[in-house]
């Protein structure tokens, strides 16, 4: 596009086609502010699917390619214009407010109104948008998920973007709510459990309060992760990083509290003391194995990774659930009420499990699970339960043996399994740091050979251009 001169509107096919009022609203952004966007924009919008939205004072008009928002006051306005990743600003002395009025009500349609009762439209307008979302072949590589072609949100957007897009209907919107969701849940059900047994914190409960500061852990980190991802490889690898962390930490939380309240006496005469220093280690190993084959394999990821991730975390949660495996087996289910639920938990986790390891259903219908049923969606809600019915059984069990944990463990071995946690999720948070150290240098290697290869490109063009002057 020449940046010297104006873009014809009458000329756009879109246009003739538009009615009056939107034709006569384009040509008012043109001749306004917006027009130096439009020019210095490469990509101007197109007008055929351009709607109106107007709350009070605050006007939103929606292109493919952009959005514009407008405040109508008293003869002054602002007008922001968000064109891909790029934003103009500006204020207008605007005498023909009316016209803007008008084309709000004009392009309304009943269609349109059960737009209008998207949650992200309702926000002020000075905050910015959740941009359009676009499909896989406009987002790097990383990004691209196996068999999800479209609902991509774009990258190097304004962080509140991303934290807006909580309320749009993106490929991620889902993995967001399903942990979101599960963190009131499991706390509604600690509250009621808490008040029904007459909860006090001391040596005895704290496992449990840990499992569930490590439950709440890793759906943060987790919803965190799929939130904020999109911003930039690095915010990527950052926010990955820390979901491993949160993963590794509720694998120990979990230990701790199948130790010291699920645990029969004769399978502790057999793992015994080796149990929790076993646990924090491969906690520690699955957070250091997810990291490491997220730094070390691109995309399409080979199967190598897959292993890096699954075996160290499949050894970490084989032992952690040991102590709830042995007691399955050896005691008959209705002796004991928490049985059922850790049997529960079991059968949740290894439907999460499947989930996670294979891209099913999405694998089957490429395309059509891009917003809705994906399976890590369905790995999200399987993990979700499996922690819901994994605090109702360790509740049942607590409310069976707190009176004996302290006799039988002692009140300093207790001590010392608590102080360990803390440990564990510092040596958790070390290793992403230093896994996103060693990614943050790749990356910066990586653009700085991309800005030499523009360079040289550029340059190679410009001898070129001055040869064939000289030839000229
Ligand atoms: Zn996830």
């Amino acid at each position: 596009m020449d940046s010297s001169s104006p873009p014809d509107p009458a000329g756009d096919e879109g246009v003739q086609k538009m009615d009056g009022g939107i034709n006569a609203l384009y040509s008012f952004l043109v001749a306004k502010a917006p027009c130096r966007a439009f020019l210095v924009s490469q990509t101007p919008p197109t007008l055929p699917a351009l709607r109106v939205y107007r709350f009070g004072e605050a006007l939103t008009v929606l292109f493919p390619t952009g959005c514009l928002k407008g405040r109508e006051g008293s003869g002054e306005q602002q007008v922001s214009v968000l064109i891909g990743s790029c934003r103009y600003e500006n204020n207008l002395h605007c005498p023909r407010l009316s016209l803007l009025k008008g084309f709000s009500t004009l392009t309304l349609s009943v269609k349109q109104l059960s737009r209008l009762l998207r949650f992200s439209d309702l926000l002020p307008s000075s905050l910015p948008s959740p941009c359009p979302t676009v499909a896989a072949s406009q987002v790097p590589a990383l990004f691209r998920e196996p068999y999800i072609l479209s609902g991509y949100r774009p990258v190097q957007q304004d962080w509140r973007c991303y934290l807006l897009s909580l309320f749009q209907r993106h490929n991620e919107t889902l993995n967001v709510w399903t942990h979101l969701l599960a963190a009131p849940a499991l706390l509604l059900l600690w509250w009621a459990n808490v008040g029904a047994l007459g909860y006090t914190l001391d040596a005895a409960s704290l496992p449990l309060a840990l499992f569930m500061v490590s439950s709440l852990t890793y759906l943060c980190l987790s919803v965190a992760a799929h939130l904020l991802q999109s911003h930039s490889e690095r915010a990527h690898y950052y926010f990955f990083f820390l979901d491993y962390v949160g993963v590794a930490v509720y694998q120990y939380g979990c230990s701790l509290s199948h130790y010291f309240y699920s645990s029969e006496p004769a399978w502790r005469d057999s793992i015994g003391m080796m149990f929790l220093p076993g646990a924090a280690f491969f906690g520690w190993l699955s957070c250091a194995g997810c990291c490491f084959a997220k730094a070390r394999y691109r995309r399409p990821y080979p199967l190598q990774r897959k292993i890096c991730q699954l075996i160290p975390t499949s050894l970490a949660y084989a032992l952690d659930i040991s102590p709830i495996a042995h007691r399955l087996l050896t005691i008959p289910w209705s002796q004991e009420t928490s049985l059922p639920f850790h049997a529960l938990q079991i059968a949740s986790f290894i439907l999460s499990a499947f989930f996670f390891s294979c891209p099913v259903p999405e694998r089957f219908f490429p395309g059509r699970c891009d917003f809705v049923g994906q399976g890590h969606q369905v790995f999200h809600l399987f993990l979700s339960l499996c922690t819901v019915f994994q605090l109702e059984a360790l509740f049942l069990d607590y409310a069976r043996r707190r009176d004996a944990v302290r006799d039988v463990f002692g009140e300093r071995q207790l001590w010392w399994a608590c102080v360990s946690f803390p440990c564990l999720f510092m040596c958790c948070v070390l290793t992403a740091l230093i896994a996103m150290r060693h990614m943050s240098k790749i990356l910066q290697h990586v653009s700085h050979q991309t800005r030499l290869k523009s360079s040289t490109s550029l340059s190679l063009k410009a001898n070129g251009s001055s040869y064939s002057t000289c030839g000229i």
